[in-house]
């Protein structure tokens, strides 16, 4: 029997349907846009991208791809969803960098591309994914044996669901409706758990808020709605 993909066709949809919007700054996926430098400083905090392997899973239109591209990585992207990864091709026409898009699932690449990465990103996408522990041994598996994975997700508690789906869905209306599924969100305690479960040790763990006033978002210590999580292969 074929193993089933590990992936949700509603959630892939979702993406797709927003697609030709994604590299709009101002639009459904600006959070996206706005969080990236914060999480590109924070990568290379622990570990230089320039001349390195890297490898973006759940890429989607290429935001985070890109940037490391920018930075001197040899950038690989996967994403399931087919007109996100159509536009993330499209757009290095206009960006003129060079990054390799494929459709595929971490799994999948996995097969073909164990040891192959110095450097995985996987954010904003495991509270997507029907089996995050087995994309987060996926990631694992893509990496060489000291090579750095990069999480990041949506914590789950009362303050998250407020924050992440009240908050950003409603009322201050950031995120379309239905962008995020409580259910799906993951504690960093169960993150973690699955990190050292694929052979990954903790290397640093920071919190992202975001402040409606100011319409600004940082890192720091609060970990109760979004946070990152950096891990290394062991040697
Ligand atoms: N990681 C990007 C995009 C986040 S949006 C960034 O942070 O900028 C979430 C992305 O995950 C979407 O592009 C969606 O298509 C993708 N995705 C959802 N489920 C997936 C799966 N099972 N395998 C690969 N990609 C998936």
């Amino acid at each position: 029997m074929p193993t089933p993909i590990n992936a949700d066709p509603a959630e892939l949809e979702k993406f797709s349907r927003l697609a030709h919007r994604w590299w709009d700054t101002q639009g459904e996926f600006r959070p996206l846009h706005e969080i990236n430098p914060l999480r590109l400083e924070w990568i290379e905090r622990h570990t230089p991208l320039a001349g390195r392997d890297a490898l973006d899973v759940g890429c989607g239109g290429g935001i985070l791809a890109e940037a490391m591209a920018r930075r001197g990585a040899c950038v690989a992207g996967i994403d399931l969803a087919e007109k996100p990864l159509r536009v993330a091709q499209l757009h290095l026409l206009e960006s003129r960098l060079e990054v390799r898009y494929e459709l595929a699932t971490a799994e999948k690449y996995a097969g073909a591309h164990a040891g192959a990465f110095d450097v995985v990103t996987c954010m904003e996408m495991l509270e997507h994914v029907p089996d995050p522990a087995s994309a987060v041994a996926a990631c694992a598996r893509l990496l060489r044996p000291g090579g750095h994975a990069f999480f990041s997700t949506i914590n789950r508690n009362p303050k998250a669901y407020l924050f992440a789906v009240i908050g950003a869905e409603y009322v201050l209306k950031v995120l379309p409706k239905g962008t995020h599924d409580y259910a799906r969100f993951i504690r960093p305690s169960e993150l973690a758990q699955w990190c050292r479960a694929a052979g990954l040790r903790e290397v640093d763990l920071i919190g992202m808020t975001y402040n409606p006033l100011t319409q600004r978002y940082r890192l720091g210590r609060d970990c109760d709605v979004n946070y990152l999580l950096c891990c290394q292969r062991d040697a």
